[in-house]
């Protein structure tokens, strides 16, 4: 799940991952919209008409120069000029350009930051009205030309300009701009704009264009102003973005809202003043809680297929596709910009990689339970095999019996003994099988006696003796040390039997089965039942004290089994305290040792 997360933060932050990040923030621009609210700029607009009016590009000055002069009686806040006044006119146009700026107050002219590094200003003659002179420059992202920032400051050689709009807007505020490194103070209001570095785009502002609602900031060209000069009151107290808005100026770009129209230089300019003036600032929310929310999406996306399955868990992690939509929604409604790729892409991969580790797990449960089942069928069907054929022969003789009054002595006892042997051989059988159900269940009281080792192994060996002769195996008892055991000695003497009944069953016929102890440092008895066998590999050995289980070799050796021995074994060996080791080697041999307590 983490390693989700990882990812998610590794391939957000690729470029692709940028841009993926960029139409969402523009999805969300248009969807959530501010509400509208009174502009505090107007835009004196140099556009097509006026152009033609004043005679193509030639006339933009003369333009200029009416424009200004007709607004000066509603006394604007401020004028920013978006135009580049870098060389001289003609001294008719450029005087009377001149005049128009010496009667404006907090007037801002454009600078332009030429490729060589160094400021493109207006001529001194123009200069020395402005307030301010201001870069001009927008900034838009690499990959689609959309303006979604604007730098506040521009760096050139030794010298800095801050942006005409930030100028306008200082101009209006009458403060100086404090600076430190997470904003910028002007007057009363602060401007979150971290300082990235001081080269190129030092500070950026993201500009929250006016929404829809307001069908764009308010605007008057210089050749309506001719025809109608009503309209000039307009300006009143306004601060007035001068500029082209003529398309053939090239001017004009894409924002978040234009979706491929696009918008002239002067309205970004002026939005980004509504943007200061309104205080409408959208703000990146921190690296940390976004990596934050990732690790904890990716942990919840565990936790729901960790603790359940099928539909709820599905619907929970719907739930949770849903919490990574929402809350960049939501954190953009409070002018947080909270990334929505990372989280995004958390909650897909973690939800799929958990979904998937679920679907194994269950696919493994039902696979084992499927085993679990055949097996016990087996067993059944031996159970009742085995059970049948003494029943059968109780049956038989006991029919005889009663049949034939007149039988001899010797034979009517040969059969009574017959039925009691198998009688006592079902009891036995009936015994073990209710013996594992009650040790599983923990249900078995175990005698507490004492008891020689060496006695336990010996009646075990010579019971099994009878079994290894059809094999003509052999059964060979080390010495064994004099040591006791306590606990159940009929249960013991069960294991143990049961070891050597293995051994014999799993060998091929004229092997030797060792039976033999070995010195434990630890104190404890050690004993150790070798053969000369199938044996059996790890995965095998693994499984060997699992109920019912029984390995290929065993059921191609055509030995009859239950694949119960080993369970009980197991149970009674660790309810007296001690372990069972196996060691096995396939058509090598198997060594099965019991690590027992001695009695204190
Ligand atoms: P079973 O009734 O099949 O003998 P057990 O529980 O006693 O059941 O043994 C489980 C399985 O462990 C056996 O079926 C066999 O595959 C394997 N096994 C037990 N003892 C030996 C041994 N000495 N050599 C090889 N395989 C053995």
């Amino acid at each position: 799940m983490p390693a989700s997360a990882l990812l998610a933060l590794t391939l957000s932050s690729t470029a692709l991952g940028h841009q993926f990040d960029n139409y969402a923030y523009d999805f969300l621009f248009r969807l959530i919209q501010p509400a509208p609210w009174k502009p505090g700029s107007v835009i004196l607009a140099i556009d097509e008409e006026t152009l033609r009016r004043y005679g193509g590009n030639a006339g933009i000055r003369s333009a200029l120069a009416d424009g200004i002069a007709k607004i000066q009686p509603a006394h604007p806040a401020a004028v920013a000029v978006d135009v580049i006044l870098a060389e001289p006119s003609t001294e008719e146009i450029d005087a009377r350009l001149e005049a128009a700026f010496a009667g404006t107050r907090n007037l801002v002219l454009a600078s332009y930051l030429l490729e060589n590094n160094t400021w493109n200003d207006p001529i001194p003659r123009f200069r020395k009205y402005a307030f301010a002179t201001g870069h001009v420059q927008a900034s838009f992202d690499d990959y689609d030309s959309v303006s979604r920032e604007v730098p506040l400051m521009k760096v050139g050689g030794h010298d800095r300009r801050w942006s005409l709009a930030l100028d306008a807007f200082r101009a209006v505020q009458r403060a100086q701009i404090l600076e430190s490194p997470q904003d910028l103070q002007v007057g009363a209001v602060t401007i979150p704009s971290k300082l990235r570095d001081f080269t190129v785009d030092g500070r950026t502002l993201r500009v929250r264009y006016p929404p829809v609602a307001m069908g764009g900031l308010p605007r008057v060209s210089i050749a309506e102003l001719d025809r109608n000069p009503s309209l000039v009151s307009r300006f009143a107290g306004q601060v007035v973005f001068v500029g082209e808005t003529a398309l053939a100026a090239g001017d004009s770009w894409s924002t978040p809202y234009s979706n491929g129209k696009t918008t002239p230089g002067i309205e970004m300019h002026a939005s980004e003043y509504e943007t200061l003036a309104q205080r409408n600032f959208l703000v990146d929310a921190p690296l940390l809680p976004v990596i934050g929310f990732c690790f904890l999406m990716a942990a919840a996306a565990g936790l729901i297929f960790f603790l359940g399955s099928g539909w709820v868990a599905n619907l929970e992690a719907m739930g949770l596709v849903l919490l990574s939509q929402i809350t960049p929604a939501l954190a953009f409604r409070n002018s947080v910009v909270f990334a929505w790729l990372p989280g995004t892409l958390t909650a897909a991969l973690s939800v799929a990689a958990a979904a998937t580790w679920r679907h194994l797990i269950v696919r493994r449960e039902l696979a084992r339970a499927e085993q679990e089942k055949t097996r016990y069928q087996k067993a059944m069907q031996f159970v009742t095999h085995e059970m049948r054929t003494p029943l059968t022969a109780i049956q038989g003789s006991s029919e005889l019996i009663s049949r034939y009054g007149q039988m001899p002595e010797a034979k009517r006892k040969q059969m009574a003994e017959l039925i009691n042997a198998e009688s006592k051989r079902l009891a036995r059988m009936i015994e073990t099988f209710l013996s594992v159900e009650r040790l599983s269940a923990g249900q078995m009281e175990m005698k507490q006696e004492r008891f020689p080792l060496p006695e336990l192994v010996e009646r075990c060996t010579e019971r099994a003796r009878a079994f290894a002769e059809r094999k003509q195996i052999e059964i060979d008892v080390e010495a064994l040390p004099a040591d006791e055991l306590s606990g159940d000695r009929e249960l013991m003497e069960y294991a143990v039997y049961n070891l050597l009944t293995n051994a014999v069953k799993y060998s091929p016929a004229l092997t030797r089965v060792r039976v033999f102890s070995e010195d434990d440092k630890g104190g404890k008895v050690r004993l150790s039942i070798q053969d000369q066998g199938i044996g059996m590999d790890k995965k095998e050995v693994s499984r060997i004290f699992e109920k019912f289980y029984r390995t290929k070799r065993a059921e191609q050796s055509g030995e009859a089994g239950t694949g119960i021995g080993l369970s009980i074994v197991e149970q009674i060996v660790t309810q007296h305290g001690g372990t069972i080791h196996v060691e096995s080697e396939p058509g090598k041999g198997s060594r099965f040792t019991l690590i027992l307590k001695r009695a204190s």
